[in-house]
């Protein structure tokens, strides 16, 4: 306690202030001239591990040491001798923290403020180590952005393009300054550019994920098919920043799609006719430009001669080229490049995908062939050839004239594709031509034959008959057989005369010369009259014929043409009918007359049941049943022609029955 009472000076006291620096959160010492420590706060006492009382006095450098060589010691020798204020920071081991040092002169020495700042040392470092991971990472996804296998991009949140990976700039060529905003949308087909644009800023506006198609330019100005898909992007608090997409190349699918569709519907016009020039001719329609720009087909000649069929072209400016190309087909000999020469001789599919002017000058086999083919001025060209049952048919040529636009192996893969199917079609359609001609020829023979064949009977059946008077007024005992073998002789010319009869039908329904003679007839007494006149055969065979004909059955009916079912229907009960009972019988429906003849016969198998009525078609054996398939044909077309049905039911070993339905007036078409 101080003798002249308590101090009350508004001053502080060296105490006062020594316990104001005891409060602070940090360290304070002061050192004289001499590097004395003159006075040292509690932070300090606390941080040194030392107190008050054990240092006040003592020389800075030699109580710690180690100071004079760190880096503290050279700021604070530099500040006591410069007599300037320095701070300094530095990582100290034995405390295992940053401290701050300011070494400020003062009129006796030195003051050091001395902070600890690891805290924020820390801090500091922590955002350098998350900027430099973030660098980091930003770099790893820049570098494997660029090297993905698509294109990607990101928007802001107002639409614009901010970033591109380096695959974008390579496909298109475009530079970061070009593509940036809506700049990329200069890359996308002037006829996709509207609707990509507007999806892209409707949905930018509605801020959902979408999906769009379009085509897109290369850097060497040919169109790909693309597929760009983007989803938001938001921040962690659900915040819209813009747009991350990626777009990819979709062109060979597309095509592979394109193509598909292309050889299905090929396919089907090429099924459609067989007319085969008319076939191709579409054909090379739907190949262009599908396929093409430009499509050519050349036909082998039966006199070895080759012949340009249809040449079609997706440019009308190139008329007149198309119009000379019939002078440039290909060739046998010569012209060992040319393409459609060389698929044609070689048998294969050929592929020249550029095919510039080093080709046209090998390819041309005359200065006016390597005029024609510049003035056309295709980059690309396939030949294929049209092969059938290993017979060469010809060749189909595809030419790519658009820019940009080059075959590939899987054009020249649709292209054989196409030719296949197209070949088929070529031989099909020659088939049926050859058979349609084979047809003809068999048609006038058979008509001829029949027509020649038929004219000797009329005489012989004639002579028989008058033979037959002859022999009643010879004595029997002398010629017991005479008449019989006469009878037998009348029934095989009547038989050879109903064949020719047969045949003479089908040579005139064949060839549309079948006519009907209409007059009022009664079905009953037609019908009556017909089996009357097999009683003679029924009697022979030892069989029945039941005829059940009501009351006059009239309608309008080519009488002959009746006779004739009714005779076809009978013969065949009779000869399919094993001896037992056959019926007849006759009914109205209405405005419909029916007949029906029912045996008890060999029936019909069910499987052959359906083509019995089929030209030349028989269910029986020609061992055992003679006959030529003829009679149910030629029945059914009477029938028909009269306006009528006729049906079979059948069961094999119980019998069959044939139902033939007739309106009692024919329609229009039958006169
Ligand atoms: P075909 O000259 O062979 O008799 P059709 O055209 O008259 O020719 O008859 C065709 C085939 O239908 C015959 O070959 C025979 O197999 C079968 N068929 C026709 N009528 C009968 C029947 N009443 N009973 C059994 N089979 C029949």
């Amino acid at each position: 306690m101080d003798s002249s009472g308590p101090d009350t000076s508004l001053e502080p006291t060296a105490a006062a202030f020594a316990a104001m620096l005891d409060g602070v959160g940090h360290g304070v010492v002061a050192v004289d001239r001499q590097w004395r420590l003159s006075f040292v706060n509690a932070w300090m006492e606390r941080i040194l591990g030392r107190s008050r009382q054990q240092l006040l006095g003592r020389e800075l450098w030699t109580e710690f040491p180690s100071l004079r060589t760190s880096s503290f010691g050279d700021v604070y020798q530099r500040a006591m001798r410069d007599g300037v204020e320095v701070v300094h920071e530095d990582f100290v081991d034995t405390s295992n923290a940053w401290f701050e040092a300011r070494a400020s002169p003062s009129a006796t020495g030195l003051i050091l403020f001395i902070r600890d700042v690891t805290e924020r040392r820390r801090a500091a470092q922590d955002l350098k180590d998350r900027e430099d991971r973030l660098r980091e990472s930003e770099a790893r996804f820049r570098n494997m952005a660029d090297n993905a296998p698509v294109m990607l991009w990101m928007t802001d949140e107002t639409g614009a393009c901010i970033w591109l990976n380096r695959q974008w700039y390579d496909f298109t060529g475009q530079t970061e300054e070009q593509a940036r905003g809506l700049g990329w949308l200069e890359a996308v087909h002037p006829e996709d550019r509207v609707r990509a644009g507007d999806i892209f800023l409707a949905s930018n506006a509605g801020r959902t994920a979408f999906r769009l198609e379009y085509r897109i330019r290369s850097r060497h100005g040919e169109y790909r098919w693309a597929i760009d898909s983007a989803s938001p992007r938001l921040d962690s608090s659900g915040e819209f920043l813009g747009y991350i997409g990626s777009v990819i190349d979709i062109h060979e699918l597309k095509r592979g799609e394109e193509r598909l569709a292309f050889v299905s519907e090929a396919s089907r016009v090429l099924s459609e006719s067989l007319d085969y020039e008319a076939t191709l001719s579409r054909t090379t329609e739907l190949a262009v430009p599908a396929l093409g720009d430009w499509c050519m087909v050349d036909i082998l000649q039966e006199g070895g001669g080759i012949k340009r069929v249809k040449v079609v072209c997706a440019d009308p400016a190139l008329e007149p080229q198309v119009r000379e190309t019939v002078n440039f087909p290909p060739v046998v000999s010569g012209g060992a490049s040319h393409l459609p020469s060389q698929a044609l001789r070689e048998g294969r599919a050929l592929l020249v995908e550029d095919a510039g002017d080093a080709y046209k000058q090998q390819a041309a086999y005359s200065p006016e062939h390597l005029a024609h083919m510049r003035a056309i001025g295709f980059q690309s060209v396939m030949s294929v050839p049209l092969v059938a049952r290993g017979r060469r048919l010809g060749v189909i040529t595809f030419l790519a004239i658009h820019p940009g636009r080059r075959f590939t192996q899987s054009d020249l893969e649709t292209a054989e594709e196409l030719a296949r199917r197209a070949a088929l079609a070529v031989d099909n359609g020659r088939l049926y031509h050859e058979a349609q001609q084979a047809v003809r020829v068999r048609e006038e023979f058979l008509q001829v034959a029949s027509h020649e064949l038929k004219t000797p009977l009329t005489p012989l059946s004639l002579k028989l008959q008058m033979l037959a008077r002859s022999a009643d007024s010879l004595p029997r005992e002398r010629f017991p057989r005479l008449s019989s073998d006469l009878e037998m002789m009348r029934q095989q010319v009547h038989r050879l005369s109903s064949l020719m009869d047969e045949l003479l039908d089908i040579s005139r329904i064949n060839s549309g010369r079948f006519s009907l003679t209409l007059e009022v007839v009664d079905l009953c007494a037609l019908v009556r009259d017909s089996a009357s006149r097999f009683e003679p055969e029924v009697h022979r065979l030892g069989g029945r014929l039941v005829v059940d004909v009501p009351e006059p059955l009239v309608g309008v009916w080519d009488r002959q043409r009746l006779e004739q079912v009714m005779t076809n229907l009978l013969s065949n009960a009779l000869k399919y009918g094993g001896g037992r009972p056959v019926r007849v019988r006759v009914w109205g429906e209405g405005n419909t007359a029916c007949l029906e003849v029912r045996d008890e016969g060999i029936g019909i198998a069910p499987e052959a049941l359906p083509r019995i009525f089929e030209k030349f078609e028989r269910a029986v054996s020609d061992r055992h049943y003679g006959g030529l398939g003829l009679g149910l044909y030629i029945t059914r077309q009477i029938v028909e022609a009269l306006g009528g049905t006729i049906r079979a039911e059948s069961e094999l070993a119980r019998g069959s029955a044939f139902t033939v339905k007739l309106p009692l007036m024919p329609p229009a078409s039958a006169s």
